[in-house]
């Protein structure tokens, strides 16, 4: 799955990111779903390893259009973690309190500890998204933040963070049948949000900005993946592969304290 791995330091271009690939998974989509369910129960024995180890963090970062599929993402892939070991958060527009900090204030104070799983729904990636799409702050204050944000990440890994993050890439097509499907399911009603029909109409501008930020922002220390999205089984498969191939790649171990085994079983039995 490195193959959605965005190279650092190369140009990078959308187009050449189909949302309909399927991979080597074209026409296997029942061996995709075993496939996930095998990574599934994998995080979750690696989360537990994670837990107990108490040595490594682990940030996972979602991006995408409206109904790109980040919560479903989030749903599918850490369906049976232990609901204790992974904390999700969602950022959503910044409050009065917030503004009045540094954007990367509410961030940072959201990292995981150590022996965390952390999900971001959305991020400091909003700083140079919806803030850049629509003029929220001048452009000399934007433009400045790619480096502050690879700086800010750089520092997490450096002091023993993973970071990944994933573009769920839908096409302008599929968010169209996703809306309507919103508007159609009563059960999906809810969702809809009639400013998302605004946001739709920036596309082009949206395109654009995800393009800089992924180019300026996919480092060795956190990688963009981009995934492609039309097809749900798909996208979760290879964000769940990439995640569990990442946490395999720790080789974890249970801690072994050093203790006399045969003396605390001799007193649990007499006590
Ligand atoms: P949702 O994820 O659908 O609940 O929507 C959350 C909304 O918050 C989206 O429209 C985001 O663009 C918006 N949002 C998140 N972060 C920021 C930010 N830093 N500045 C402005 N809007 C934001
Ligand atoms: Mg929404």
């Amino acid at each position: 799955m490195d193959r959605y791995r965005i190279e650092p330091g190369k140009k990078f271009k959308l187009s050449d990111y189909s949302p309909d690939d399927l991979g080597d998974f074209e026409g296997k989509k029942q061996k995709g779903n075993e496939k996930l369910a095998e990574y599934r129960a994998e995080i979750d024995r690696l989360q537990e390893l994670l837990y107990c180890e108490h040595k490594h963090r682990l940030l996972v970062v979602f991006q995408a259009m409206d109904g790109g599929g980040k919560d479903g993402t989030v749903r599918a892939v850490f369906d049976g973690v232990n609901p204790q070991g992974v904390r999700v958060t969602s950022f959503k527009v910044p409050t009065e309190i917030e503004l009045d900090h540094d954007y990367l204030w509410r961030i940072h104070a959201q990292t995981p500890g150590k022996g965390e799983i952390v999900v971001f729904n959305r991020s400091h990636y909003e700083d140079v998204l919806v803030v850049r799409v629509h003029n929220l702050v001048p452009k000399e204050v934007w433009k400045k933040r790619y480096k502050q944000i690879n700086d800010f990440e750089q520092q997490l890994a450096e002091e023993g963070t993973t970071i990944l993050k994933f573009f769920l890439n839908i096409s302008l097509d599929e968010q169209k049948e996703r809306m309507l499907e919103r508007l159609e399911m009563p059960e999906k009603r809810w969702k809809f949000n009639p400013g998302d029909l605004d946001e739709r109409k920036l596309w082009p501008e949206y395109m654009s900005a995800f393009e800089d930020a992924i180019e300026k922002t996919s480092t060795k220390w956190a990688p963009w993946y981009v995934i492609p999205a039309n097809r749900n089984w798909y996208r979760n498969l290879v964000v769940a592969s990439v995640i569990a191939d990442t946490m395999r790649s720790w080789k974890m171990q249970y801690p072994d304290p050093q203790i006399d085994v045969e003396l605390y079983k001799k007193q649990l039995m007499e006590s």
